[in-house]
């Protein structure tokens, strides 16, 4: 059976019964985890087609094993493959020390304009969690990953450019900065804020989910996080009339047939998703808290071994799904770690490609084996009565309990 590419015309994905998808394992923990993982999209796929679709997994580089082979962190024939097959993904990746590159997962989306970052956050029954309901958190958050403060223009203190522009903001604009201040810009654009709004509403819409929240700090950054929300606000106006309805507009009580629009200020937002997480659904925000929202959502489910994400540009079709932890270089090649993440990436994977009766087969022996007990090191230290079982050992019994 020859392999093929994915395609994307007229805003659609179109995926062939035995697409080619890129690959990286990842450096530390990563062939650990991309091995078990991979094993279990693999029997996933098998059985739902029976062979008749069938997954051609192509290894591309980055990270340690792309520098050993080739003495570049992030080759260009990755970046080329991964906007020529469209979806691919990827395990963790250290950030090089002193190599040129801030981080090569900011590359990777920076290079390929992966303008949103997606991350499901709901409860497995019987993970450990620090609160008492985790099952009440079911959200999916929309992180804004192009810009903010992660757009990297920064001046040191010390640097004479520093002092320039801290001398002309006094001369044109009247604004005092201390002197021997560093300097952080944060662009939050129109552009960047739309498609990324745009994505999150078009995911509750066919999802069947009841309401977005915009996450911001307008209060005090209006003109960056302010104009999120109201951009936010208009669009829903202007494209969504018939689907969606503002908070305000309904009084709290949405039409049948329409989801809610609303939004709350960052600092809320963390307090209320502890006390009253039931009340949100889908998240849109900007990228650094975004950040901040994704990792303490993860930890009322179980930890960032327990949460997938993906980068996503769904205006050309370009995704790239990926383990949301680090490398944990301590537990490298021990065969020890949880490899959930990139296993629950895999079968969002599936599911952005269409094939959700596989995701579904995924997710569904995922929880039957978290309620077995029979679970990684890193669940079985918290839960009374556990099994520890490796890496690998934990994949089988995911495969096993795939009915
Ligand atoms: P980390 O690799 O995520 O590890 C921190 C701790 O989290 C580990 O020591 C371990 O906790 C736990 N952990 C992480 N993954 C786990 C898994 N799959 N199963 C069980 N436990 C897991 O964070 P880090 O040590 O700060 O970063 C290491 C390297 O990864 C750095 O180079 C960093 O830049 C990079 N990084 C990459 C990505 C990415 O590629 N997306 C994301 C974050 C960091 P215990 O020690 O308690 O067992």
């Amino acid at each position: 059976m020859a392999s093929e590419k994915i395609q994307f015309e007229n805003n659609q994905l179109l995926v062939p019964d035995n697409p080619i998808i890129p690959f990286i394992e990842g450096d530390g923990i990563g062939p650990d985890i991309w091995r078990a993982a991979s094993r279990v999209i693999d029997h996933a796929v098998r059985l739902c087609w029976q062979g008749k679709r069938r997954i051609q997994w192509k290894e591309v580089l980055a990270g340690e094993k792309a520098y050993r082979e080739t003495a570049k962190w992030l080759p260009e024939e990755t970046l080329q493959a991964f906007r020529t097959f469209r979806v691919g993904i990827k395990g963790p990746l250290t950030t090089p020390i002193g190599g040129g590159i801030r981080s090569l997962n900011v590359a990777l989306r920076q290079q390929l304009d992966l303008y949103a970052c997606v991350r499901p956050v709901r409860y497995f029954p019987g993970v450990p969690s620090p609160v008492r309901e985790p099952q009440k958190v079911d959200m999916v958050v929309f992180r804004e990953n192009t810009e903010d403060v992660y757009a990297g223009l920064e001046l040191e203190s010390s640097q004479e450019d520093a002092r320039a522009l801290i001398a002309y903001l006094a001369e044109t604009k009247g604004w005092h900065i201390r002197p021997g201040s560093g300097i952080g810009i944060k662009p939050i654009s129109k552009f960047a804020s739309l498609r990324l709004l745009r994505s999150a509403i078009e995911y509750a819409l066919a999802h069947g989910r009841k309401s977005i929240t915009m996450v911001h700090k307008g209060n005090i950054q209006k003109f960056t996080e302010g104009a999120f929300r109201n951009w936010g606000y208009e669009l829903a106006r202007n494209e969504y009339p018939g689907s969606v309805v503002s908070w305000e507009d309904c009084k709290g009580n949405p039409p049948a047939g329409k989801i809610v629009i609303k939004d709350t200020i960052a600092d809320i937002f963390f307090q209320q998703a502890l006390t009253r997480p039931e009340e949100f659904d889908v998240i849109a925000t900007t990228n650094l808290n975004g950040d901040y929202i994704s990792d303490a959502l993860a930890a009322q489910v179980g930890g960032v071994g327990m949460a997938p994400g993906a980068n996503i540009n769904y205006q050309e079709g370009y995704a790239v799904f990926e383990a949301t932890h680090g490398t944990a270089p301590k537990y490298a090649g021990q065969d020890k770690v949880n490899p959930t993440s990139l296993i629950l990436s895999g079968a969002m994977m599936l599911e952005h490609m269409g094939w959700k009766e596989a995701s579904r087969k995924i997710e569904s022996a995922l929880e039957k084996a978290l309620a077995s007990r029979q679970v990684t090191y890193d669940l079985a230290r918290l839960m009374p009565e556990a099994e520890e079982v490796s890496c690998s050992a934990f994949a089988d019994l995911v495969c096993a309990l795939m009915a």
